[in-house]
């Protein structure tokens, strides 16, 4: 006997009882970004190897190891996507779509990693990113502050904190460089391979670190705040003046980093402590100098983030949504009516009704159980056929949880106009 096989470790199936998860959260986050005027952009699983080993950079967790890299037959390295940023980048340059124009983009779509598997850690995930060209000023980075708390608002998530910081400009940053590596040199006895290897590399991403064991010395390390222009002093001061004027509750967080070189200004993260350790729910900051290093005319940019798995596991570990049945109408059937008979009327049915979400019993059943399927289904009414009604052309209605209701003969018309209230 030949042995099943199972799916790769790190990937998922979504099962038909939580598909319905998915479903509602991305029609929520999509009408969000509708709301905001923001248009969906899609590229390929697949590109070049090289994309990302320039967009994303050479010393980041993801290049280094997370990437599911192969040849192709004609020995071409390429890689599925790890994130969306870089292919956005390449996409509309490629298109020509930021020639003249801004623009405010999203995508909704699968990434993979080869990370360790574990909670909130997936080697496929899928994340709703946003990425806006051709805007430098704070306002547009407190817009994606508050959308995407509309969101959490629209999806009941309400157990989430936002944690900003500025990494300042390329300059700035190069003065603090400079300064975190004589730190860490200092402390070079208590640091981990990873962090040897990127203190003259890219120390910043040292202070991203999920190692315990440097978790003492990265809160003693000195901050980038005392290291920022005048200019960029302001871009964050102007930032955090929106946000309050909104109302819109964050924290300073003076140790947040995203440690790649692009990065520039204000950077961002929602966390939620109901998800244990992963609690990062959503992530990032301005790009300004993304555009031009991708061999762009230097172009502002901003966006972010939002990983839909732990989302969904959010919402179903804490019970936040109720289900709603799938299916509205069941439709029972008497032996003796043939399956021409039945498929014809059902189908009558559906030309009427187009939104009506009606089940029909396939093959031959007793009614005992047709209705025990009809109760399981959560539908709210069944439709019977027998002989009597497939004989005068009618239709019997029986209310299924509605004991007042009972059951109701109806004329055709007379049941398309019923249900049509449902
Ligand atoms: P982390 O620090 O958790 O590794 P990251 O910095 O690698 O996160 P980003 O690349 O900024 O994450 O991705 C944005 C969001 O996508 C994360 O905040 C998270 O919600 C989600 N995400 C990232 N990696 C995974 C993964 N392997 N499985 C599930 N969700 C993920
Ligand atoms: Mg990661």
């Amino acid at each position: 006997m030949s042995s099943k096989i199972t799916r790769l470790r790190g990937m998922y199936d979504v099962t038909p009882d939580q598909v319905w998860v998915w479903q509602k959260l991305e029609h929520i986050v999509t009408s969000v970004l509708n709301q905001y005027g923001y248009q969906e952009i899609r590229f390929p699983i697949l590109e070049k190897t090289a994309l990302f080993h320039s967009a994303i950079g050479e010393v980041t967790d993801v290049v280094e190891k997370e990437m599911f890299t192969f040849e192709t037959r004609k020995g071409e390295s390429i890689s599925m996507r790890p994130e969306g940023t870089a292919s956005t980048v390449r996409a509309v340059l490629q298109n020509g779509l930021i020639f003249n124009d801004p623009q405010k983009l999203w995508y909704n779509c699968p990434m993979f990693r080869y990370e360790k598997p574990q909670k909130g850690r997936n080697r496929q995930f899928s994340q709703v990113g946003v990425e806006v060209f051709g805007f430098d000023g704070p306002d547009v980075d407190a817009e994606l502050l508050l959308m995407t708390k509309k969101m959490w608002d629209r999806l009941g998530i309400k157990n989430v904190r936002l944690e900003i910081n500025t990494l300042g400009t390329a300059e700035c940053r190069a003065a603090y460089r400079d300064v975190l590596i004589a730190y860490f040199e200092k402390h070079a006895d208590i640091l981990d391979a990873d962090a040897k290897k990127r203190l003259h590399t890219n120390p910043l991403r040292i202070l991203d670190s999920k190692n315990p064991a440097l978790r003492a010395l990265i809160a003693d390390a000195p901050m980038i705040k005392d290291y920022l222009s005048d200019a960029s002093q302001q871009h964050f001061q102007q930032l955090c003046e929106i946000l309050d004027d909104c109302g819109l509750v964050y924290e300073i967080n003076p140790k947040l980093v995203r440690g790649l070189d692009y990065y520039t200004h204000n950077v961002f993260e929602w966390i939620t402590d109901d998800l244990g350790a992963q609690g990062t729910i959503c992530a990032g900051g301005r790009y300004d100098r993304l555009v031009e290093m991708q061999g762009g005319k230097p172009t502002a940019a901003t966006g972010f983030a939002m990983g839909v798995d732990r989302l969904v596991e959010l919402i179903l570990d804490h019970d936040l949504w109720q289900n709603e049945p799938q299916t509205q109408v069941f439709l029972i059937r008497d032996k003796q009516v043939p399956d021409a008979k039945v498929i014809a009327m059902s189908e009558q049915i559906r030309n009427e009704l187009p939104e009506l979400k009606m089940t029909v019993n396939m093959g031959q059943a007793s009614f005992k159980s047709q209705f025990k399927k009809a109760d399981k289904s959560g539908a709210q009414f069944a439709i019977i056929i027998g002989e009597e009604e497939m004989n005068q052309g009618v239709f019997s209605l029986k209310a299924l949880h509605d004991r007042d209701f009972g059951q109701k003969q109806f004329t055709f018309a007379e049941l398309v106009e019923f249900l049509h209230q449902l």
